[in-house]
């Protein structure tokens, strides 16, 4: 559905995004991850063809983003992060107003509204102005409004972002169900709990993809497995396994540190003579099963050690 080869964009000095080259397959939810300023924003403008790359080349769905940007728009739809709803019109209202705007006429929209109303729940607010919906709600009538053209392919800008936990969950049922129906979704987001829920996710950090692949490929791919101990003094145990240098981001949870390592079979005697000199006492290491989150840490600050 998209191809993207070399493609690059700088901002007075910054390099937003960094010669970058990925897929999307058709019918596939894939996850853009990564923290503010990663590039995130910046890419998904360059594939929905608003933003011209600075070099390289996009496709979706066979046709270059930058040669036939009308042709792309009939098939995509792109929900910003601050998506343009009109707050003094009512839900019925923007949505008619988007769907008018990508070209539906009106039989079609009040044919199409009421599959909008049923998967977004917004059905008993269709009369409510857009301004009065709390924040979960005025993402679904965003969706809702990028969805009247029947896109094939829609690009959401963290579309959960500051959305509580239940309407995230709600929204990402809303998704499985667009996927369903053979949509594909790209979809960013700073929750590395959301990447897991994609087929494939990218890491995207200071412009480029530090990793791709599925959610299982990345956790087994980091080749190094995540140990956990729980040593009697944490604070101290923490900056003693800091100090040596020897193991990589180490994760403190409560009582707990967590941290990769290459050979788990020795783990625990270099934790010993790590402690040791210090009085600290540590049980053995126990195994744990990484999630990406703790796979990204490891990765990104594996990039800044070298
Ligand atoms: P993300 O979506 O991951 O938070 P962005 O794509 O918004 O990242 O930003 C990537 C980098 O590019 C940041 O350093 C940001 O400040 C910069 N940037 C993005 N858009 C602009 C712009 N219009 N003008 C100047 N700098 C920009």
């Amino acid at each position: 559905m998209i191809h993207a080869l070399n493609v690059s964009k700088g901002f007075a000095g910054t390099r937003a995004v960094a010669d970058l080259s990925f897929s999307v397959l058709e019918g596939e939810i894939f996850g853009i991850v990564g923290p503010d300023g990663a590039g995130k924003s910046t890419l998904l403008r360059m594939v929905s063809g608003i933003l011209p790359p600075d070099t390289g080349r996009i496709e979706v769905g066979g046709v270059d983003v930058r040669t036939d940007p009308f042709r792309i728009k009939e098939n995509l739809a792109y929900m910003p992060q601050r998506f343009g709803l009109y707050e003094d019109l009512t839900v019925e209202e923007n949505i008619h107003f988007f769907g008018r705007v990508f070209g539906v006429s009106r039989r079609e929209i009040r044919e199409r509204e009421k599959g909008l109303y049923e998967f977004s729940r917004l059905g008993p607010f269709r009369d409510r102005l857009a301004g009065k919906l709390s924040g979960g709600m005025k993402q679904k009538l965003g969706l809702a409004c990028c969805l009247v053209h029947r896109p094939r392919l829609i690009l959401l800008d963290e579309p959960t972002n500051g959305v509580d936990p239940v309407s995230r969950r709600e929204f990402w049922k809303i998704l499985y169900g667009l996927l369903a129906e053979g949509v594909t979704i790209v979809v960013s987001t700073a929750y590395l709990d959301e990447a897991e829920r994609c087929n494939r996710v990218a890491l995207m950090y200071e412009g480029r993809f530090v990793v791709t692949g599925r959610p299982d490929e990345i956790k087994a791919g980091i080749g190094r497995t995540l140990v956990e101990i729980r040593p009697s003094d944490v604070w101290k145990a923490e900056a003693a396994l800091r100090e040596s240098g020897e193991f990589g981001s180490i994760i403190r949870e409560g009582n707990a540190l967590r941290f990769f390592v290459d050979d788990a079979g020795r783990v625990d005697a270099r934790i010993r003579k790590v402690f040791s000199r210090r009085g600290i006492r540590a049980g053995t290491a126990e195994r744990k099963v990484p999630t990406l989150e703790n796979c990204f840490m490891e990765i990104i600050s594996g990039g800044e050690r070298r």
